[in-house]
């Protein structure tokens, strides 16, 4: 992997909220004495009925039980909004941008207020209560942020559920919160392209025969036709005719639940992630304030879709608590062109700009072009999260997009933590591409082996965290049995992450994959990101994804699934340079034994490259796939198994 350094830059160590030796001070104060220092931070949001108790939490596998502040009473909603309204009512909170450029909204606080207090009515009027859960189905538009915060309003419990999903996993998570109020809009639009969202629930809907849903409010976007059922199905516009603008917040408990949000599905079955209020607004904010070194007056941009974790901590959650102006995108990064992502920065002199490496990874393919042609000179931060950057993705996302001007900051979490875990702080930490760097405050993580042996210095093995942190998720919502299994079980007493990950001597962390999907070639144990950062950084190759499969001689073979930058052709040349490419910078034990050159990779709806389909595909298994429910583009995988490398 890259050793390369890039110091904070000097204006950076000097404006950002801390420097190098502030945020080492800082985070020892974190871990030293926890209740101390959250309780602190607790402030930071406005509580009806102050907490007196901070942290009581147990990691211990016969009681798993997080709670954070537990008696102290608030909002959400409140603290996003109406707190903001005497000092910062006229200012702009959310800029939408649509999927067409000539739509744009410009939404100020005090508009946030009577648009969230509406939809809540809206929601009252039928009988949703504090606890009950809605489902979400909707596009980018800024109704989805209205929606789930007027749920926030209410104590209700929203699930979003991502608009790209099909009827059958939208009646699923349906099912499995039993939620009888679904809001959705007519139709969405991506990329020019019209999504039938109201025909999907009303599918999702007739395969329920096990669950009532009583209310579906539809949201008019395109003005498509669409089936409204009478007594279950009303207009939005027209239910928010009739209501007011004032809706009062509900108390909430801190240990309430505020959302629930299924995984990405990468590695298995979507787990029903359970966040609750007070300890997920607190992380969610002093994430958002520190990582992103959010100063008043920026402009802040998340791309994420809200159907992710991503969109509820940072699009709005997070920089809402913070009085933040917020941009959403209904659209996609390659329409009308390659340059949209930086036409809109352009557009609105965005200064914060939070993206995904597939996003980096696609654009790159275009070429240096399509974003030199505009001016990005209000950028002065950029910031990475889904999956390991490749180096190769991460020096071009800093020269070319950031004109060398602006910090990354890579910042790896998961739905199951709500907030950023271990990221660089941009005017603290020295940056290496590729790696995530250093802990925020409270975090603990720690490297052990596969016997759970935690160790020390300059290792490699599985990632967990130590101590429990305020965004920690409480539960499987409906099957606690699950949560505890799941993360708590394989190294008890501790909160097991699923992915493995190296520390270097400087302790820095690189996370090199999921751990189960860690291949061993003759003994030796690899995690794929480093064999796919080398292919990567070939001037043909766009992405790449490895994968084990059994050799007779090996144990495991490494078979590598390659899509070339546009315009290259798939040669058997260009095979034997790819192999003797990544044996040159790795060894020669990373050289993959097959290569398939692969015009698409599965992925989930979010951008994840599912490698546990590829390793099905190369394992010759096609038959059993497994749940394939969240795959973006189920074509890519007939066409992969169509293509496969002969193994003989
Ligand atoms: P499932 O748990 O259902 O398999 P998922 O893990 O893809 O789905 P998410 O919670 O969306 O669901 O993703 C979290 C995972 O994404 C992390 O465990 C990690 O593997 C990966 N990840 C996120 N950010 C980073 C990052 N900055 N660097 C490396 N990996 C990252
Ligand atoms: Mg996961």
């Amino acid at each position: 992997m890259s050793e390369k350094i890039y110091d904070v830059p000097a204006d950076w160590a000097q404006h950002a909220y801390l420097d190098a030796h502030g945020y080492k001070a800082k985070y020892e104060a974190s871990v030293r004495d926890p209740d101390a220092f959250w309780g602190e931070e607790g402030k930071r949001i406005d509580w009806f009925e102050p907490y007196t108790k901070v942290k009581n939490t147990s990691f211990d596998p016969g009681h798993v039980s997080i709670k954070w502040f537990e008696d102290g009473v608030t909002n959400v909603a409140w603290n996003c909004i109406d707190r903001h309204l005497d000092t910062r009512g006229d200012q702009v909170a959310i800029i939408w941008e649509g999927d067409n450029p000539s739509e744009q909204r410009l939404i100020t606080y005090r508009e946030l207020h009577d648009e969230v207090c509406r939809f809540a009515n809206v929601l009252r009027n039928r009988n949703v209560e504090k606890g009950d859960r809605v489902t979400i189905y909707l596009p980018m538009i800024p109704e989805a942020a209205f929606a789930m915060l007027a749920c926030a309003r209410l104590g209700a419990v929203h699930s979003v559920v991502f608009g790209g999903f099909s009827p059958d996993s939208l009646a699923s998570r349906i099912r499995d919160c039993d939620s009888k109020t679904i809001i959705t809009a007519d139709e969405g639009l991506r990329g020019g392209r019209k999504v039938p969202l109201k025909a999907n629930v009303d599918a999702a809907i007739a395969k329920l025969a096990d669950v009532e849903v009583d209310h579906v409010i539809v949201v008019r976007r395109t003005g498509g036709t669409v089936d409204m059922t009478p007594g279950r199905d009303v207009w939005y516009h027209e239910a928010a005719d009739l209501v007011t603008t004032e809706c009062p917040a509900a108390h909430v408990n801190a240990e309430d639940p505020l959302f629930i949000l299924y995984t990405s599905g990468s590695t298995g079955q979507p787990k029903g992630v359970l966040h609750t209020t007070g300890g997920y607004l607190v992380y969610a904010s002093m994430t958002h304030q520190y990582v992103f070194d959010y100063h008043e007056g920026d402009v802040y941009w998340c791309t994420a879709d809200v159907g992710w974790v991503t969109g509820h901590s940072y699009i709005l959650y997070g920089p809402l608590a913070n009085g933040a102006t917020t941009l959403m995108f209904e659209g996609v990064p390659n329409y009308p062109s390659n340059s949209r992502f930086w036409e809109v920065i352009d557009k609105y002199k965005v200064t914060i700009f939070y993206t995904a490496p597939t996003a980096i990874r696609a654009l790159m393919q275009s070429g240096d072009a399509p974003v030199k042609k505009t001016s990005r000179a209000s950028l002065r931060l950029l910031g990475s999260v889904g999956e390991p950057i490749n180096p190769e993705a991460w020096e071009w996302y800093h020269r070319v997009v950031g004109d060398e001007r602006c910090p990354i900051v890579d910042t790896w979490w998961q739905t199951e933590t709500g907030g950023i875990l271990i990221t660089p702080l941009p005017g603290a930490t020295r940056l290496k591409p590729g790696s995530a760097t250093q802990p925020f405050f409270g975090v603990i993580p720690q490297v052990v082996d596969a016997e759970g042996r935690v160790l020390e210095g300059a290792c490699e093995g599985n990632l967990v965290i130590a101590d429990s942190w305020p965004g920690q998720m409480r539960t499987v919502y409906g099957d606690h049995e699950r949560f505890v299994l799941t993360y708590f079980s394989t190294y008890p007493g501790k909160y097991f992450t699923g992915d493995g990950c190296r520390r270097d001597a400087d302790g820095y962390y690189w996370i090199t994959g999921r751990v189960d999907d860690v291949i061993n070639v003759s003994g030796h144990r690899m995690g794929t990101a480093e064999v796919e950062s080398a292919l990567v950084a070939h001037p043909k190759v766009s992405e790449a994804a490895v994968v084990g499969y059994p050799h007779d001689i090996k144990g495991q073979g490494i078979y590598a699934y390659v899509t070339l930058m546009s315009g290259v052709e798939p040669t058997e040349e260009l095979r034997k340079e790819l192999v003797s490419w990544v044996r040159r910078e790795i060894g020669p034990i990373a050289s993959p034994d097959l290569i398939q050159f692969a015009p698409g990779l599965p992925k989930t709806r979010s951008g994840k490259i599912m490698r546990r389909i590829l390793r099905k595909i190369a394992e010759d298994e096609f038959g059993n796939l497994g749940d394939t429910s969240t795959l973006a583009d189920p074509g890519v995988v007939e066409d992969l198994i169509s293509h496969r490398q002969n193994k003989k």
